[in-house]
């Protein structure tokens, strides 16, 4: 038997550090710790690729969680953005608003998160808006759900189970290593 987990959610802003919020060489990823980043620093962690809007189903039996690919009704399938940010909550109260804590205690963040992969003391990959400047990288590097996706408006949930997918569990080979720049 499964039921649906809480979505987690995208943050709004995916700004680059300034000199001012970035001082020495080393960027603030690898210098602090989840709970020292400044708020901006945290936002602009997230990658953008909306795997956390996509409906999860939990075992009830087992706790094993799978994904599907039945995305919040807010979100545009596209371009990965939540299209009512500002009072999601209204309509969806169960999108997470990921803490410091939460990310140091949910199971199921996508091995592509970036809030994961600092967690676990990893680095960001080459597709990640703050290490490539565009937030398009994400979307071509196969880490975004852009485009595979269906909306949960009008889908049962009974439904979801049709729509399990393994895809957000893994890193796209297209992910792993940077394109070659072009002369
Ligand atoms: S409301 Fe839905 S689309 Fe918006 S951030 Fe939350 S899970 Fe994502
Ligand atoms: S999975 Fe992580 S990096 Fe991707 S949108 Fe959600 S919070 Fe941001």
């Amino acid at each position: 038997m499964t039921y649906p987990v809480p979505q987690g959610k995208p943050k709004a802003n995916m700004k680059s550090m300034t000199e001012a919020e970035n001082p020495g060489n080393a960027p603030f990823w690898k210098t602090k710790t989840l709970e020292e980043m400044t708020q901006t620093e945290w936002e602009s962690l997230c990658d953008g690729c909306a795997r956390c809007c996509l409906n999860k189903l939990e075992d009830w039996d087992t706790g094993a969680i799978v994904w599907t690919d039945v995305a919040c009704e807010l979100l545009d399938g596209t371009t990965c953005r939540c299209r009512d940010y500002a009072n999601r909550t209204d309509s969806v109260p169960d999108c997470i608003q990921l803490t410091p804590a939460e990310v140091r205690t949910l199971t199921w963040l996508p091995p592509t998160c970036a809030y994961r992969l600092v967690r676990d003391g990893e680095d960001l990959a080459w597709w990640h808006p703050l290490i490539s400047g565009s937030p398009e990288t994400v979307h071509l590097a196969g880490i975004s759900v852009s485009g595979r996706t269906v909306t949960e408006a009008g889908i049962e949930i009974e439904d979801y189970e049709n729509h399990v997918v393994s895809w957000p569990e893994e890193w796209p080979e297209e992910a792993l290593e940077r394109p070659a720049q072009k002369a």
